[in-house]
């Protein structure tokens, strides 16, 4: 399940070379090209999804379960002091390749890297007033 014209199809496949951490039949491991950090990869499944919609549940699970090991193994490896895993889904969420992927963001006490969002404020009505809108059968 490969889409013509897809970078990551390509790069998961080993159409194009990368710095690969870790490869199965189902997934591979790379390095970013523009790194947050040292050590930031990502994970592409070998077929083609757009975005988390479109990843059918067995496979989200083993992406759970491939970043789990990943994140222990760099951790083990980079000696970093934490770890974010992060997985964008639209262009309005900061998606820029529409080839499902989960990135891998090794932190360290000295890495100023900006990975979040400011808080905003809520009153209790607001909180159940969203509750009941995505729990409403
Ligand atoms: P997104 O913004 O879609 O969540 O993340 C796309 C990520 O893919 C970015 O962090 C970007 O640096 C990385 N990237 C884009 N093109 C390539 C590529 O050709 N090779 C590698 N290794 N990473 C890429
Ligand atoms: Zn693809």
């Amino acid at each position: 399940m490969r889409e013509d014209n897809c970078i990551f199809c390509k790069i998961a496949n080993g159409d194009i070379p990368s710095k690969t951490l870790y490869e199965d039949e189902e997934c591979r491991v790379i390095l970013d090209l523009g790194p947050a950090t040292k050590g930031h990869a990502l994970i592409l499944p070998k077929n083609h999804y757009a975005n988390l919609f479109e990843l059918p549940e067995n496979e989200a699970e083993y992406v759970m379960v491939i970043a789990k090991r990943m994140a222990a193994k760099m951790t083990e490896k980079l000696q970093c002091d934490g770890f974010n895993l992060v997985q964008n889904n639209g262009e309005t969420a900061g998606q820029t390749v529409f080839h499902f992927h989960m990135h891998l963001i090794p932190r360290y006490k000295w890495d100023n890297q900006l990975i979040g969002w400011k808080p905003m404020q809520a009153t209790q009505e607001e909180l159940e007033d969203t509750m009941n809108t995505i729990i409403a059968e």
